[in-house]
């Protein structure tokens, strides 16, 4: 079996641990390769690297460095199905949404590239007329990336692509359940050719990227869970000229309205909550439908959670694969258990999938179909409340007007996607003021982003920072720059610019 190795300063190496740890396919346990398990000395062997490659990187004109992004752009693009079907093995997304990861991810790229010839900064005006204002960017030096497993070769390039770009050098920890696509990632910046030390990678788990934390890193960029996310966020808290973006779960809900054409409103829910079998950030767990369509509505929802295909996610016809990995399916059967307890009317369970569902030669994938229930709205009731992170969905039925079911659609702490099916422009346009959101759809499901729109929640599921422009934000600093160009000085606000001398 291939071992891999971290990338530091130019170099594959083994690095100082002692421990190495494995990736399996989660539909069927085969074993993708043997990782290094980094450790804090790696970490700050990789951020010191990453300092030293500063200076000479920040000093390249931005085209110049967006050089080495085009060609890893060219590469993604080129090689779309090969590393699309290495995701679905690795994390076991179907086939169409482990290419549609590497899309999204030449799509950045393009972004972040294409950005290098972009205006980077504003002209200002300023009182005096003999003064050039202008806002001007500098990058803040080294940035930590710490991404998810979920969409292991988009979101790297959401941090990455942009912070190196914008003149940063970069320490990357992937997640612990995809380190092969890390490790393809890392392949193909290396072979840009990009400098030594510009771009690093450490192997590992949530214990090397506490040491990312720790470093002497400028900005961390980290996406994961809002328990990870929130830790770092207060660690970071106030050290001094040190930054943490952090972008994290959800609790998502469809408003289905009693405008709602069901038509549209019963794909856009399942492709909400099963996509990635409810794995996705915006998956949506909550179905918030109004009382004069809930019978129609639950009923053909229903039949289709019945009938959905959950199956070998290399098979064209899978809609679900596996969940990630066997703990992860451990926390979601919980969570089926616990609205069992919590009192809520179960309508679908296929937890436990049949023996004939399973497909030859997968019995040790981490199986799950769908689960679904109705509750009446309880502020008490963990599992309308808390994210589970797979395909657990509650049917939420309300009465009264659009400001009802928006007041449901925010009655969690989480804000990050969500959407609303409604012919009626009136509830659209309340819901689109009133609904206490980073991402919100209109008539489609609340999954499927685009890189040139922000990408980040609200409330507890972030502060909005990682991807496109947004991220600029996050790995540059902004100076004002003024230049006199009278041979007198001259001040703003009226302010005197002369300076008296007393009297002898
Ligand atoms: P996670 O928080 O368990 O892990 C994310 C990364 O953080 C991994 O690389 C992990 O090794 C690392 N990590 C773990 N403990 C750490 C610590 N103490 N300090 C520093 N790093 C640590 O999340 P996950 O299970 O990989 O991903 C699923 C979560 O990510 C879900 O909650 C999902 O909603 C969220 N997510 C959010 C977005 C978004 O953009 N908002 C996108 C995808 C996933």
């Amino acid at each position: 079996m291939e071992r891999h190795e971290h990338y530091i300063d130019g170099e594959w190496v083994a690095g100082s641990g002692d421990d190495d740890f494995e990736s399996r396919n989660p539909a069927n346990g085969e074993v993708l390769g043997t990782f290094p398990r980094g450790t804090e000395a790696d970490v700050e062997d990789a951020v010191a690297a990453a300092r030293d490659a500063a200076e000479e990187w920040r000093a390249l004109s931005y085209p110049d460095r967006a050089e080495y992004l085009w060609d890893v752009y060219q590469q993604l693009r080129e090689r779309t199905d090969e590393l699309g079907e290495l995701v679905t093995r690795e994390c076991g997304k179907e086939i169409s949404e482990g290419r549609a990861d590497v899309v999204e991810a030449y799509h950045m790229v393009e972004w972040a590239a294409g950005n290098g010839r972009h205006p980077h900064g504003d002209v200002v005006p300023s009182e005096i007329a003999a003064k050039d204002a202008y806002m001007r960017r500098k990058p803040r030096g080294v940035v930590g990336c710490i991404t998810p497993w979920n969409f292991p070769v988009a979101i790297p390039f959401w941090h990455m692509a942009v912070a190196l770009v914008e003149g940063n050098t970069v320490v990357w920890k992937p997640a612990e359940q995809t380190p092969k696509c890390g490790h393809a990632v890392a392949e193909l910046l290396v072979e840009s050719g990009i400098p030594d030390g510009v771009f690093n990678m450490v192997q590992g788990f949530g214990d090397a990227g506490a040491a990312v934390v720790d470093s002497d890193v400028e900005t961390v960029l980290f996406t994961g869970s809002a328990e990870v996310g929130q830790g770092i966020a207060e660690s970071i808290g106030g050290t001094p000229g040190k930054l943490a973006a952090c972008e994290m779960g959800g609790k998502n809900a469809v408003l289905i309205t009693d405008e709602a054409d069901l038509d549209l409103a019963v794909p856009a829910a399942v492709l909400s909550s099963f996509k990635t079998t409810g794995q996705r950030c915006v998956s949506s767990e909550r179905l918030i439908v109004h009382t004069d369509v809930y019978d129609e509505f639950k009923e053909r929802f229903v039949a289709a959670a019945e009938k959905v295909s959950v199956g070998d996610p290399l098979d064209e016809d899978t809609f679900m694969g596996p969940l990630v990995e066997p703990r992860h399916r451990e926390k979601v059967l919980e969570y089926n258990d616990l609205a069992r307890e919590e009192g809520v009317n179960v309508l679908v369970d296929r937890a436990d999938l049949d023996d004939e569902e399973i497909p030859d030669g997968h019995r040790d994938g981490h199986w799950i179909g769908p689960f679904v229930y109705e509750t009446e709205y309880d502020p008490e009731l963990r599992c309308i409340h808390e994210e589970v992170f797979g395909p657990h969905v509650a049917l939420i039925e309300y009465e009264g007007g659009i400001e009802r079911g928006v007041e449901l659609q925010n009655a969690t702490e989480y804000g990050l996607a969500g959407s609303i099916v409604s012919e009626d422009y009136r509830q659209i346009n309340y819901y689109r003021d009133h609904a206490e959101l980073g991402l919100a759809y209109g008539n489609l499901p609340c999954i499927g982003a685009e890189v040139q729109l922000p990408f980040g929640g609200v409330k507890k599921s972030g502060n909005g920072y990682p991807s496109a422009r947004a991220v600029i934000e996050a790995v540059t600093e902004r100076t004002a720059w003024t230049l006199n160009n009278s041979s007198d000085i001259e001040m703003a606000q009226g302010l005197s610019a002369e300076v008296t001398v007393e009297d002898d």
